[in-house]
């Protein structure tokens, strides 16, 4: 029966893909084929993988479609700091990979060199309604220029005096003669459910799963 499988979405591929998938497979399971290229099957427990953009996890389990997700909480909290439509999703367990972190970056050599600065100023980012609530609540309006990549690009081409971007190593602000000046959110992988979820078998496959994936992440360390 259909309906006692868990539905786990997971990002079809990327970095959330490859740690997501290690992790689970650490964690006893196996997949073979799902019924087309959306599904992969667990053979050894009633779960289901739904693969899918990491940027739509958040709308599958918030609508119902999936009981769990592995997201970055970069991308969980922009999608709550958007709509409300997220409120219901919690976070169930931090998973300890995709580590990176959302920055306030500028030129190097400009004149930003501090939150107090961007006071009516430009701010180029992936992230608008993390950035936006962030400046809000330190006082400062700011212009959020919404950009889906190459936010790094933005000062040198005049379209912003600062960027809001995630990052990991720090290559990429370097590359562009950008220095970081504020840390706006530390992320990692976590999965995530609604709070009102389903009950019954279900629940006790997430238990299992959940309990197992603790026991992985525990070992790691
Ligand atoms: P998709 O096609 O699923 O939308 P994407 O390009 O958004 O893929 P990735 O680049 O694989 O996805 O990043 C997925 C997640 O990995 C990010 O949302 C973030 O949580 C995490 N991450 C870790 N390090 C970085 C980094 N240096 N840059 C971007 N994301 C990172
Ligand atoms: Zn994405």
């Amino acid at each position: 029966m259909s309906e006692a499988r868990l539905n786990l979405a997971v990002q079809k591929s990327g970095r959330l893909a490859e740690g997501g998938m290690s992790l689970l497979k650490r964690a006893g399971l196996r997949f073979g084929y799902g019924r087309d290229a959306l599904h992969r099957r667990a053979e050894n427990m009633p779960l289901d993988l739904l693969l899918l953009r990491d940027d739509d996890i958040p709308s599958f389990v918030a609508g119902g479609a999936c009981d769990y997700g592995i997201v970055g909480e970069n991308v969980l909290y922009e999608a709550q700091a958007r709509s409300e439509r997220y409120g219901g999703l919690e976070v169930v367990l931090r998973l300890g990979f995709a580590g990176c972190t959302l920055k306030l970056a500028a030129p190097k050599d400009g004149s930003v060199r501090g939150v107090e600065d961007l006071e009516g100023r430009a701010v180029a980012t992936s992230y608008p309604g993390l950035t936006r609530r962030y400046l809000e609540e330190r006082g400062i309006i700011a212009e959020i220029v919404e950009m889906r990549g190459s936010v790094e690009v933005a000062p040198r081409l005049g379209i912003a005096d600062a960027i809001c971007d995630l990052v990991s190593t720090g290559a990429t602000l370097e590359a562009n003669g950008l220095a970081a000046f504020e840390t706006v959110l530390e992320s990692e992988a976590v999965l995530i459910r609604r709070r009102n979820g389903r009950n019954g078998p279900v629940a006790e496959v997430a238990a299992t799963l959940i309990q197992r994936a603790e026991g992985v992440i525990a070992s790691a360390q």
